[in-house]
Parts: structure tokens; sequence; C-alpha cells
């Protein structure tokens, strides 16, 4: 559900929320919003909006976000791709007023903490119509009747395994405190399932021990292939201007099993068994697939030889307390 805010706006004035817009246009039931478009946000769902308003014929997709380019929250690339079809940015700019045909725009400056202050300063632009996207509130209609979950501020309290209050009953993605982005999302759902998984079975659920991200001197880059990125292929920006094909194709699955195979595995163990087989003292123990290697301090005499030959950091000597 998109977010309102108040903006004083004459009756006839054209408004209306980002997330309903884009679901009309994918209902194939695109409302009327004139040739000048202005989007009210900085997210990725402001860029979108602003993307769609351009492919339905507005000559003006102006977005207008009180922050900089910096404090956007929108991905980079988003950014860039808008600005490639012709959206333009308002930036330090909010939403003073709204009228038939025009819109008044304040300009802001951030303060030391980054946030927007007014400045006094009034601009007017023409508008057929505004677009606000202003995040979006949870639909948690579902809870009403769930009394024993908490919920705090629009999102559901979760414990570090995503349990709610509720005994049994998990939540993640944009429904908890957290990021909202897909990735993390998707993110949510796997550690969701592990706490599912420890809760049926009457465990307390296992917490993967994460380990220091691995430097680049850690890591022994001889050890990979030399291989160029792929790139995934694009639409030409002059075919992008009435329609809604995809923009960024993906991977064919050649290609995306040959990126994996250009990941360096920083810090993680991907079982090359190198430190198994230069270990001089046989120190290095396999204990078979699912659980990986144990050093068997017995024997290990701390020659270091493993740490050095590991092509991706994974192993870390620790000096022995006296
Ligand atoms: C316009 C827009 C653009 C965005 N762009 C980006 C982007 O570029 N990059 C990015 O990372 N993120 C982006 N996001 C954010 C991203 O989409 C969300 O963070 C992510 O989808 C959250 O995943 P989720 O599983 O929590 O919720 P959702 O993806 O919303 O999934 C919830 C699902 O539950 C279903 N549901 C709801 N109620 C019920 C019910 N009572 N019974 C059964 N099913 C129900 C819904 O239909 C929906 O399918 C964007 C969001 C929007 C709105
Ligand atoms: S530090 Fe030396 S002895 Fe110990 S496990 Fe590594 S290679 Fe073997
Ligand atoms: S710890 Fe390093 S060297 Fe040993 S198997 Fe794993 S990735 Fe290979």
């Amino acid at each position: 559900m998109g977010k309102r805010v108040n903006i004083p706006a004459g009756d006839s004035a054209r408004i209306l929320d980002a997330v309903t817009f884009l679901h009309q246009v994918a209902d194939d039931n695109p409302p009327l919003l004139g040739r000048r478009v202005v989007v009210y946000g900085g997210g990725d769902t402001a860029l979108d909006a602003a993307r769609t308003a351009r492919r339905l014929g507005a000559t003006d997709a102006v977005i207008v976000y009180r922050r900089n380019q910096e404090h956007m929250p929108a991905h980079g690339e988003e950014l860039e791709q808008a600005l490639g079809e012709g959206v333009t940015m308002r930036w330090l700019s909010t939403i003073n007023q709204v009228d038939v045909g025009t819109i008044v725009l304040e300009k802001m400056r951030l303060n030391a903490e980054g946030f927007p202050e007014a400045t006094g300063e009034y601009e007017e632009i023409g508008a057929d119509s505004v677009v606000l996207a202003l995040g979006q509130d949870t639909d948690l209609s579902l809870l009403t009747t769930a009394h024993d979950i908490h919920v705090s501020d629009g999102v559901v309290e979760v414990e570090s395994d995503l349990m709610t209050s509720g005994r049994g009953i998990f939540a993640g993605g944009d429904a908890v405190p957290a990021e909202r982005t897909a990735t993390v999302a998707v993110g949510h759902g796997k550690k969701a399932a592990r706490g599912i998984d420890a809760f049926v079975r009457g465990v307390s659920p296992a917490t993967p021990v994460k380990h220091d991200v691995a430097a680049f001197e850690n890591l022994n880059t001889w050890y990979y292939s030399d291989a160029e990125r792929t790139q995934r292929p694009e639409l030409e920006r002059v075919r992008r201007q009435d329609n809604f094909e995809e923009v960024v194709m993906g991977l064919t699955e050649r290609n995306a099993l040959f990126e994996a195979r250009r990941c360096m595995s920083c810090g993680n163990c991907f079982e090359c068994d190198n430190c198994f087989g230069v270990c001089p003292d046989n120190a290095v123990l396999k204990l078979g697939q699912s659980g990986k290697y144990e050093i068997d301090l017995d024997f290990c005499k701390g020659c270091g030889i493993c740490v050095h030959e590991c092509p991706c950091g994974a192993i870390e000597m620790i000096p022995e307390r006296i």
C-alpha cells in the first residue's frame, strides 16, 4: 500500500500513488496522466513510476526528491537507466502545493546530519499530474485477530531466527524491520526456513558462524582463471520509449554457470583440497563433503603452509594461548 502525505492541493489536482498507478498499468488499465508528470520520492518505486510515465507518453517525467543523489535510497543503476531514458531530477526539492497544471516546489538544503531543511525559496513548474512514491506500508490486515503477534511502527517484531512473538509463526521481508529490497527478502526466506526447521524439530536454531571478510591479500588470485565478466544484453535506449519490453536481459544458462565459476569464494572454503594436499604432517583431516575439514592440533606444527596455499583465505592462524 502506497504511503500518502498531506500536500495542499486544489480540488481538481491530479494526485495518485505510485503503487496504484503501477498496478493499473500492469493490469492494462493505465490512468490518464497528461504530458507533464511529476513523481515525488527517491526510491526504486519513484524511478519505476517515472520510467513508466515516459513509456506512456509523458514528455516530461520529473522526479522531485528532497535530498541529493548521495542520500537517494534507489539503486544507482536504476537511476542511471532512468536518466538515460529522459527522466529528469529535481534534487533538494519538496512539493509545497499542487494545483491544476502547476505545482510549487520549495528548495531544500541538507543540515550537518544530512536531513533536509526548508529554505523558504519557491519555484513553480508545470505538471499535469503528481505521482506519490513515498514508500509503502505493509498490509498487516491478516494479523488483526492475531493478538499474540507484536507489531510496532507498522512492521512485525521478530527474533533473530525471524520467529514472531506468536510461537511457530515467522515473518520476514517487507513485513519486518529491515531494508526493503528483494535480496533482503530472499535472505529472510532462507533464514526463516532454518528457524522453522529448528522449531519443528524442537531444537534451538543454529546460527551459522560468520567469519571475517577475507581481505584481498589473503587470496591467491593465481589460482583462479582470468575471465572477463559476462555483460547482460540491454535493450537499446531508443527501443524503450513506448513499450514495456525487458530492458536488461538475463544470462543464458551457459553464461550463468560460467559467471558462478568466477566466484572467488572469499573466506569460504570450497573444498579444493589444497590444504589437505600440502600439509606436510597430514594434520588436515577430511570430514566428508558436508563436514569439510578439521585440523588435528596434535599433529599440526603451525608451519602456516595451508594458510598460505588456501586460494580463498578461509584458514586463519590464531596464536596459541600459553
Ligand atoms: C514499485 C516497486 C519497485 C521496487 N523495486 C525494487 C528494486 O528495484 N530492487 C529491489 O531490491 N527491491 C525493489 N522493491 C522492493 C521489493 O519488491 C520488496 O522489498 C520485496 O518484494 C519484498 O518481498 P516480500 O516477500 O517481503 O513481499 P512481497 O514481494 O510483497 O510478497 C508478498 C506476497 O504475499 C502475498 N500476500 C499478501 N497478503 C496475502 C494473504 N493474505 N494471503 C496470501 N498471500 C498474501 C502478496 O500477494 C505477495 O505476493 C520495489 C518495490 C516496489 C513496490
Ligand atoms: S599449519 Fe602446517 S602443519 Fe598445521 S595444518 Fe597447516 S600445513 Fe599442516
Ligand atoms: S580451506 Fe582453503 S585450501 Fe582448504 S579445502 Fe578449503 S578452500 Fe581449499
